[in-house]
């Protein structure tokens, strides 16, 4: 049987790492094993879910790559994919349990619930209120509005062996008479999802462990369907440093956020895979890795710290290496952030051509563009601090000598440059250390940038030159 796995996010805000981790595990599943990978969107809460959320969640996917096989924008043979679309097939099975006894109408109202919640609570602050199934037995079908309940069974226990937590056993008697369906036809989440877990096929449910308290629900439905139940996997939660759940507070947690930081969605990719699951001590993974070496097998039990700092040096990593990224696709990531910078001239070629410059050193995409914007911007954005402790006086009778030192480079390479720049030093007792700042401050605005004969090169003869010679001239902001 193929593998069917799904990725079932609810619309009610950004696309989260933490389900970002979901949606990749079963996306390398499906890939791995050559299954399907199914997209849900558990719209339910009506009032919590909008159109916006769900055009960033699809969004957010597209650009890490997680492309599904069957979903919204894309159809299957199952569709709708998106539950609010589905509600006559919820009816449609939540009726047929009734028919077959397996679950009844109940039309207690929530007042009289919350009246008989309060009089337990009175009498027992500590006592759980349990559904007192006060319609189980009711015969009649008045005209009124009515929920439907699942019978629960009293006794016996769910098993099921969780393909990274192991055995997981509940007993029954923990479980109330639990409501499929709402009077308005919408159905609760656990009857939504196992309807469309059985009706799509699904195979394998993989979901964050705060999910667990569902599953034994879950089981006691696809046994009230004869439905096969799929294998479950369950994955530890994304905490903060502080051991709270990760959450907007404690920084960047959404996909857009570290998509405007200039982060690389394989980058991402790579760093979530490896919360939660390893492979011996390997840290840095391209996609063909991840699909090749992921199971479940190494899936963690325990719940791991987001760590902001790893995953940035995880991205650092992925974009300083060719294998990982290549050339064509950093420019074409690139380019975005320097547009947005409003950097004036921008060449795809040129871009190319400087990218050593910074490669090896940048973070991020947004890092990267910030270190180039030199190259592009004339005159470059000159850091007044710099500027005033390197471009006085003393250093100017030094760049006019060394602007006729480059006047004088024959084939504009950076080997050249070096060896005049270099024979001008010797020759007149200087070390490089005396004009390398100055100069630096004069081309770049910075007394930080990439190596001085590739930063010469890279400007050009004319540019370069222009710029050692009025280095005043340049505003001190873009
Ligand atoms: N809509 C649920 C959520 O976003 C899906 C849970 C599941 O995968 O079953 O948490």
């Amino acid at each position: 049987m193929t593998t069917r796995v799904r990725f079932a996010p609810s619309p009610t805000g950004y696309l989260h790492i933490g389900g970002v981790r979901t949606a990749l595990f079963n996306w390398l599943w499906a890939r791995k094993t050559g299954g399907a990978f199914v997209l849900r969107i558990e719209d339910t809460d009506q009032e919590r879910s909008t159109a916006e959320s769900v055009r960033v969640i699809l969004d957010s996917l597209s650009w890490l790559g997680l492309d599904w096989d069957e979903g919204p924008g894309k159809g299957g043979p199952f569709g709708p994919y998106t539950q609010m679309e589905r509600l006559g097939l919820y009816k449609e099975w939540a009726e047929r349990l009734v028919r077959e006894g397996k679950a009844y109408r109940c039309y207690c109202t929530k007042e009289e619930l919350e009246e008989q919640r309060a009089l337990l609570k009175a009498r027992d602050p500590k006592a759980t209120f349990r559904y007192p199934r006060t319609c189980l037995k009711r015969t009649d079908q008045p005209d009124l509005p009515f929920v439907v309940r699942f019978k629960s069974p009293d006794a016996g226990s769910i098993s099921y062996r969780d393909k990274v937590f192991g055995l997981v056993t509940t007993p029954n008697a923990a479980q109330q008479d639990f409501v499929l369906l709402r009077s308005d036809g919408v159905p609760l989440y656990n009857f939504g999802a196992v309807v469309d877990d059985i009706q799509m096929g699904i195979t394998l449910v993989a979901r964050g462990r705060d999910h667990m308290v569902n599953t034994p629900p879950q089981i006691m439905l696809y046994e009230a369907f004869d439905a096969k139940i799929p294998d479950f996997a369950h994955l530890p939660m994304m905490l903060a440093q502080s051991g709270e759940k990760l959450s907007k507070r404690h920084g960047a947690v959404s996909v857009g956020e570290y998509q405007a930081q200039g982060y690389s969605p394989r980058a991402v990719l790579n760093y979530l895979a490896r919360f939660g699951w390893s492979h011996g001590d390997q840290e840095v993974f391209s996609l063909d890795e991840l699909v090749a070496a992921f199971d479940w097998e190494h899936c963690n039990k325990s719940d791991g710290k987001f760590d902001a700092k790893k995953f940035l040096a995880i991205n650092h990593e992925h974009l300083k290496t060719p294998r990982l990224t290549g050339e064509d696709e950093y420019v074409d990531r690139l380019l975005p952030f320097l547009a947005a910078r409003g950097v004036p001239g921008l060449v795809r070629e040129r871009v190319l051509h400087v990218l050593p410059l910074i490669r090896e050193r940048a973070t991020t995409f947004v890092d990267a563009a910030d270190r180039l914007d030199f190259v592009f911007r004339d005159p470059p954005v000159v850091d007044p601090a710099a500027a005033a402790k390197f471009l006085g006086p003393a250093s100017a009778p030094l760049l006019r000598e060394l602007i006729e030192v480059l006047r004088g480079v024959e084939l504009w390479t950076v080997q050249a440059i070096e060896a005049r720049v270099q024979a001008w030093l010797e020759d007149k007792k200087l070390q490089i250390k005396d004009v390398a700042q100055p100069a630096r401050v004069a081309l770049t605005g910075r007394t930080a940038s990439p190596g001085l004969y590739e930063v010469i090169e890279a400007l050009g003869r004319d540019r370069a030159i222009a710029r050692l010679t009025s280095p005043a001239a340049s505003p001190t902001s873009p």
